[in-house]
């Protein structure tokens, strides 16, 4: 589930770090006297009046040049586009500076409610340091003492009341945000591809050396529905040093297929499926994710009636394995058809996630063996005695039997065709478990 997302965000030294430790209560963030210490983002639970929420630091918006501070604004510019609520610090003890009307300009544009706080506000006996801060045009600035712990609570009782509380951040299993790892081999596309579907221009993320960063999940509400993008740090640093397939990244790709309920595997369309392809498919195969196949650069194709089918037919040869995968066409360069990707990763989602009635589902079966009996093998014939759908995300299917050992696998697959023509499981792998039990 994912909670609402309040950010702090502010130029460095402004205190972000120490009101982060105070609303999660904790010395989780480590707060150090030089500027701009706090990197990259930190999310961590918190709850005021009840409400369950996900609060991040942000690191600073640096305004200055070097490659650091740049890549710390780029996280900073991430946590905006993540949250719900953006809480603008700032410090009454210095009054306004050029770098507050930066990050006042890039809030400005993300049209998010913004709460103007004024932090080192020590002592209230005296005549607040508010009223410049109003010229900012986000409404009336809150002040605080971080340190001192001196009107947190008001804060925090206006920032839960702007946070959205639908009921998809309710503990709704069916609201959950889809869980989606892009995979593929080196320059297919993915880190444009994930740019392309956030809508945004290619945020840079510098490698300076020694800055091994961990996972970055991204996350994007699109309508009704919401989805997290799982380990997106990785894919946009491998797009810069486009580092060969070895097992860093063969192992990073696992985990984050692992974590996903839907593995986007980008191909290329000019190299077509290749080897390296295949074993990627698998591996979402193995891990029994959902998968859309992509078919990355199709601007780079030349088109006549029948290429799209000559691709899909290629496709099903090349990756047969995952026949039940649909297939996106699309151009993340040149933007076409890249919303189609969020259509088909719906539908994955929602087939990996089904659940059939049980009844249904021994009807189905009793009606597959009957229209094509199990082969006998040696005048012993394969018997159903009961089905049951044992899990979702993938639907899996335990089939009580005589006898497992007299299943083939062809007749497997065509128990496996038969629940997919009743129930259609696009996107989705399916499995079937025979076990044996005797018949009464
Ligand atoms: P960040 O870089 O924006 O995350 O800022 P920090 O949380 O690291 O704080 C920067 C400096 O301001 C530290 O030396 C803090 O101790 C100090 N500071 C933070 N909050 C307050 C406050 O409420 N009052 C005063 N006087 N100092 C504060
Ligand atoms: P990644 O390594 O899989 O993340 O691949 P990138 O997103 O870095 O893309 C690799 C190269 O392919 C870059 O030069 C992109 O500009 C280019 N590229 C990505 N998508 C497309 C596309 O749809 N069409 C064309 N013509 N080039 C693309």
């Amino acid at each position: 589930m994912r909670k609402p997302i309040l950010a702090i965000v502010g130029r460095p030294n402004v205190g972000k770090s120490t009101l982060f430790n105070r609303i999660v209560g904790g010395r989780a963030a480590v707060v150090e006297a030089q500027p701009g210490v706090t990197r990259d983002r930190i999310h961590r639970e918190a709850e005021w009046a009840g409400v369950p929420f996900t609060v991040v630091d942000t690191g600073g918006i640096a305004t200055v040049g070097d490659d650091m501070a740049a890549r710390v604004t780029a996280q900073a510019r991430r946590a905006i586009e993540e949250a719900d609520v953006i809480l603008f610090l700032l410090d009454g003890g210095s009054g306004l500076l050029p770098e507050d009307h930066e990050v006042a300009e890039i809030l400005r544009r993300a049209a998010k409610p913004v709460i103007v706080a004024v932090n080192k506000v020590d002592r209230f006996d005296q005549p607040l340091p508010t009223a410049e801060f109003y010229e900012l045009g986000f409404g009336e600035p809150i002040p605080l003492s971080a340190r001192e712990g001196l009107n947190v609570g008001d804060l925090l009782d206006e920032a839960v009341a702007l946070l959205p509380r639908d009921e998809a951040w309710t503990g709704d299993a069916a609201e959950e945000p889809t869980s989606v790892a892009i995979i593929g081999r080196p320059n297919v596309g993915k880190s444009s591809l994930l740019n392309a579907l956030l809508g945004e221009e290619r945020v840079i993320v510098s490698d300076a050396a020694g800055t091994t960063r961990d996972a970055v999940d991204t996350f994007l509400a699109r309508g009704e529905r919401r989805y997290v993008f799982i380990d997106t740090a990785g894919i946009r640093r491998k797009s810069r040093i486009s580092e060969p397939i070895e097992r860093y990244s063969v192992q990073r790709a696992q985990k984050a297929i692992s974590r996903a309920d839907v593995a986007l595997l980008v191909l290329d369309a000019v190299d077509g499926v290749t080897a390296q392809d295949q074993r990627i498919a698998g591996w979402a195969e193995e891990a029994g994710r959902a998968i859309v196949l992509v078919v990355n650069k199709w601007d780079l194709v030349e088109k006549s009636s029948d290429t799209m089918d000559r691709y899909r037919e290629a496709i099903r040869r090349e990756l047969g394995f995952v026949g039940y995968a649909p297939v996106v066409f699309l151009s993340a360069r040149t933007g076409q058809r890249v919303s189609s990707v969020f259509p088909a990763i719906d539908r994955a989602r929602d087939e990996f996630a089904r659940r059939v009635p049980t009844a249904e589902l021994n009807r189905l079966l009793q009606d597959a063996f009957l229209a094509t009996p199990p082969p006998s093998d040696r005048g012993r014939r394969l018997k159903l005695l009961y089905a049951t759908q044992a899990a979702v995300r993938p639907p899996t299917f335990v089939l009580f039997v005589n006898d497992p050992e007299l299943a083939t696998n062809a007749y497997r697959r065509y128990l496996e065709n038969q629940l997919r023509r009743a129930w259609g499981f696009v996107g989705t792998p399916v499995r079937i478990i025979l076990r044996r039990r005797e018949a009464r």
